[in-house]
């Protein structure tokens, strides 16, 4: 699963942080769930009651004893009726309680033995208990969008969420990862829609009353919460990787756009394939994008499910597939979660940091190390906490298994991964992982059989390593000095864990005299160690974890003159970055002001852009930077570089720039538009209104809706107010940008206190598409807290209206209660 982290900073920006909602630390042992049964296989028959949001199944249920002899069962099934459950044509006792359904088989079975109960029931998703916890909603499973077809923006959908433990809303099983089970699904619809599900369509039969009945069968065998289903209008759109089917479901508008966002995944097929090691085992790979889902996206086995946020158009994939490494991230866990499973939650790393590296794996294949290792150092920053710090990357004690998806098993995770493979060698990071997916394939696993394949084809010990990662928590903290003694011409390099627990490690060393390094490859296994090297001159720099593999915070004391010198002769993406950070504000230097315009010309585009924002063109010498950053607005082959650019030429609030921002107004590139816009509306607010005022196209105006919200804002345009009213979240929460959130802000109190009830209509349908949607993260009294704020507004107001804006708000205040 990949979670929208954006959410966390929602909550921080709120000042409501989701464990603030938690009470106390958990001191059970989450252990493996005992296997008592095995799953073996299920069928399932189901039909869809989109008046009740509720399902009619059959399940044929195949089990054997795990070990010992079994006459009893017990399955999971959350908030079902039972009506009847049979085994062998015998009508069988039970007893449910809403949530473990307990059954006598009426016989005794032995290891090896196979049996069948048979069980009809009525699958009730809104009727599932929330769990103990007032801050975790627990999830209904199957969902239903728009069932009674009331929303006219919104098509009627139907999809399912299993992991965690949420399969069992909607068919009886041990819902539990490490369970096993192949699977057939008969899915009855209205003739209309199109459905999804785990395997191969192998059969489609049209029923008398106007409905179909699909069939999809899925012969190997994964765990219940990869189980899926979907049903709606969508577009597929079809695609190959050798002779498996790869298939693209979209709606209708985005069909255009669905080969610009998911075409490369079968060369991600291909590139997985071979890293691995272990060809893609299933027998299809489908992506599908659902409505109001619940998560980022899911890796339901041959059926990936994948949030609104995947949908883009042709001018924002000019600039960036922003959901490029979300697709390798569920693609990769076809391997890793789907054919080994983590046997656990508190295991759930084994699953997550790979699908977390996966990531990193593809763009260093696609697109160089550069743009991988900035990948690198943005997923650390989204561990660094000092929440995470304290929490073990396999963890027994977690308080709810949800808060297992988080910053530590996925981005540590996957960070610490990057330092085995450094430590291994590629090739035997490889071997390690081949072993580990083969000895466990349709199995399960845990962080020791990770360790022992590895431990295997490289013959070294490992235990250090995974004791320290994976068995514990944190990561050096180091204080590095340099200690030059000019007479002896000796360096000795001081390093110092400032960190609670100590931890050992392998550390790269380079010392520069000139642009060769010498390199030294030291231990750290101490609390304070030094190194000493010797020199001919003194060095213009040493450069520590010169690898840049060590998960850890490093803080030296490098001079200007030092981090001059690392920008011109570091090789990799941070130590760049390094430079760049550490001269900021040191550009009445001279050298450190030309390190900067050298970065304008970096043969990464991030770093660019990072020169673009930083540099000080107050700075009389910085003429020439001026110069380029003109020709970096119209001619960068990255849009996105050119968009800054642009963007901080506007800053001269100089009308020499306008035939610029007209110009970039036709460019393929929806970030070039929008920082042209915006640009435009600082000096020529006219022109730039005219223009924003023109575009009618919905999908154009969603793509640029960053510049034109705050443009209408700004502007208080009256005939844009209602689109303003429902746009106003991502700007208000989700930005870094302060002065950009005051201005969403404003647009907020506009809305709040406008007498527009289509405009209001949209705010709180925003914030009540926001609050049922994350409930699960809170979001819901976030979402209620606003909209008491609006009403109180609205009541205080002397409109005409009055008593219909208030119903409004009302309304959406009742619908989040
Ligand atoms: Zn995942």
């Amino acid at each position: 699963m990949k979670i929208r982290l954006f959410l966390l900073c929602f909550f921080l920006s709120i000042g409501l942080s989701i464990a603030q909602e938690k009470e106390g630390i958990n001191t059970e042992y989450r252990a493996e769930r005992e296997k008592v049964s095995d799953l073996v296989h299920t069928k399932l028959k189901v039909n869809f009651d989109y008046a009740k949001s509720q399902m009619a199944g059959e399940a044929w249920i195949t089990l054997t004893p795990h070990f010992y002899n079994v006459s009893d069962l017990e399955l999971d099934a959350k908030a079902m009726l039972i009506h009847e459950i049979t085994s062998n044509g015998k009508v069988l006792k039970y007893e449910y309680d809403g949530n473990k359904l307990n059954i006598k088989l009426g016989n005794t079975y032995a290891k090896g033995e196979e049996y069948t109960v048979y069980i009809k029931y009525t699958a009730r998703p809104e009727e599932v208990e929330q769990e103990g916890s007032a801050a975790i909603t627990s999830a209904k499973g199957l969902y239903f969008i728009d069932p009674l077809e009331t929303d006219p923006n919104k098509p009627t959908q139907i999809w399912t969420q299993g992991e965690t433990e949420a399969s069992s809303c909607w068919f009886p099983t041990i819902d539990a990862p490490n369970q096993k089970t192949s699977q057939e699904i008969y899915m009855t619809v209205p003739d209309r829609y199109v459905t999804l599900s785990n395997g191969l369509l192998k059969e489609q039969t049209k029923n008398s009353d106007g409905t179909r009945t699909d069939y999809w069968k899925f012969d190997k065998k994964h765990a219940p919460y990869l189980f899926f289903m979907a049903v709606g209008e969508f577009s597929i759109v079809e695609d190959k990787w050798k002779d498996i089917a790869v298939d693209y479901y979209v709606e209708k508008e985005y069909e255009p756009y669905a080969m610009g966002t998911f075409g490369l995944t079968p060369e991600m097929i291909e590139f997985f394939s071979d890293y691995t090691g272990v060809v893609y085992p299933w027998s299809k790979y489908a992506q599908i994008i659902g409505r109001d889902y619940v998560s980022g996206a899911m890796e339901n086995t041959t059926a990936v499910i994948h949030g609104e946020m995947a949908y883009q158009t042709a001018s924002e994939l000019v600039d960036e597939n922003t959901w490029e490494s979300t697709i390798a991230h569920e693609l990769f866990h076809h391997w890793f979660g789907d054919l080994v499973t983590a046997e656990s939650w508190s295991n759930l790393t084994v699953n997550e940091s790979f699908a977390n590296y996966s990531q990193y794996l593809w763009y260093e294949y696609k697109y160089g190390r550069d743009h991988a290792d900035s990948h690198r150092l943005d997923e650390i920053e989204g561990y660094i906490s000092p929440e995470n710090e304290l929490k073990d990357l396999v963890r027994y004690h977690y308080n709810s298994k949800e808060d297992m998806f988080d910053g530590v098993s996925y981005n540590k995770g996957g960070a610490i991964l990057h330092m085995l493979r450094s430590y291994l060698g590629d090739d035997a990071f490889k071997a390690g992982i081949k072993q580990y997916l083969t000895d466990n394939q349709y199995g399960t696993g845990e962080a020791h059989q990770l360790r022992l394949a590895f431990e295997e084809v490289s013959g070294k010990d490992l235990n250090w390593f995974f004791n320290q990662w994976y068995f514990s928590n944190g990561h050096p903290m180091l204080e590095v000095k340099y200690v030059y003694s000019e007479e002896a011409k000796i360096v000795t390099v001081q390093i110092e864990q400032t960190q609670a627990n100590l931890f050992e490690f392998p550390l790269a060393i380079e010392v520069f005299e000139g642009d060769t390094p010498k390199r030294y490859e030291v231990w750290v296994d101490q609390k304070s160690k030094s190194f000493s090297f010797k020199y001919t001159d003194k060095p213009d720099l040493v450069n520590v974890d010169a690898d840049r593999t060590l998960l850890a915070v490093i803080s030296d004391e490098k001079t200007v003159e030092n981090l001059v010198h690392l920008y011109k002769v570091g090789k990799k993406f941070e130590d760049r970055k390094e430079a760049i950070e550490g001269l900021v504000n040191e550009q009445a230097n001279e050298e450190a002001l030309k390190t900067i315009q050298a970065a304008l010309n970096d043969s990464y585009y991030g770093l660019r852009i990072m020169a673009i924002e930083n540099i000080d063109l107050s700075n009389s010498n910085a003429k020439k930077a001026i110069k380029t950053i003109e020709s970096l607005a119209t001619s960068d082959e990255k849009t996105l570089v050119q968009a800054k650019a642009i963007s901080k030429l506007a800053e001269f609030d100089d009308m020499k720039y306008v035939d610029l921002f007209n110009e970039s107004l036709s460019s393929a590139s929806s970030a070039v538009k929008g920082s042209a816009l915006k640009s435009l509306y600082w000096v020529d607010k006219d022109a730039a209104l005219t223009y924003a005022n023109s575009i009618t196209d919905d999908l154009e105006k969603e793509s640029l809706k960053a510049a034109l919200v705050p443009i209408f804002i700004m502007d208080k345009t009256e005939s844009q107010v209602a689109y303003v009213g429902g746009n106003l979240i991502s700007g208000m929460f989700f930005s870094e940008d302060k002065e950009l959130v005051d201005t969403y802000k404003e647009g907020f109190q506009w809305i709040a206190g406008s007498a527009d009830q289509e405009a209001t209509q949209n705010l709180v349908d925003s914030f009540v598409q926001l609050g049922t949607q994350y409930k699960q993260y809170g979001a819901d009294k976030i979402a209620l807290q606003v909209l008491q704020q609006v009403l109180g507004v609205k009541k205080a107001s002397d409109f005409e209206n009055k008593e219909a804006l208030i119903k409004i708000v009302q309304d959406g205040i009742a619908n989040l209660e």
